[in-house]
């Protein structure tokens, strides 16, 4: 069985930046699972990996505007510290995370920088301005059941609440 439209895949992951530091992983013993051909992952990924079988491996590098895209220094702005008057002085340090209420919903935001007046939060994506460099196997291919394929995802068992 090859991976095509409304195949469940299992795989093993590491994503590296360019510089090689580890971003995230999965092993085998847990492999990182989604419905092939319905958007769950980065397009680029998911067009690397159809037609692929079980214990193969690739190498996909994908720049970042066609991953989270690039860094927006338009998202990066300063919010008068009294905005965050509810919010535990602890929380309120660079590199935390926080949700911020938007107009385009809740999002989660980055502290950036730090000062007397102001908290800068960064609205950027984790990932958004970098490369990212996948080694991955393939490690199981199962045809989606139809509800899998209806929802559009992986249904793993035990996980019903919706
Ligand atoms: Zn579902």
């Amino acid at each position: 069985m090859s991976i095509t439209q409304n195949k469940v895949v299992s795989m093993s992951y590491v994503l590296k930046n360019n510089e090689g530091q580890v971003l995230d992983q999965a092993d085998e013993q847990q492999p990182f699972m989604y419905l092939h051909g319905s958007q769950n992952i980065i397009p680029t990924l998911e067009a690397a990996l159809s037609g692929k079988n079980v214990g193969d491996t690739l190498q996909v590098s994908i720049p970042a505007e066609q991953a989270y895209g690039e860094h927006s220094q338009e998202l990066v702005q300063p919010v008068p510290r009294a905005a965050f008057a509810g919010v535990p002085a602890e929380h309120l340090v660079v590199g935390a995370h926080l949700q911020a209420q938007t107009d385009e919903g809740v999002r989660v935001v980055t502290i950036a920088a730090v000062d007397d007046q102001n908290i800068t939060v960064d609205g950027n994506h984790p990932m958004a301005g970098i490369d990212l460099n996948f080694n991955v196997k393939v490690v199981a291919i199962r045809d989606a059941s139809p509800e899998e394929i209806a929802h559009g995802h992986v249904h793993t068992p035990g996980m019903h609440a919706h």
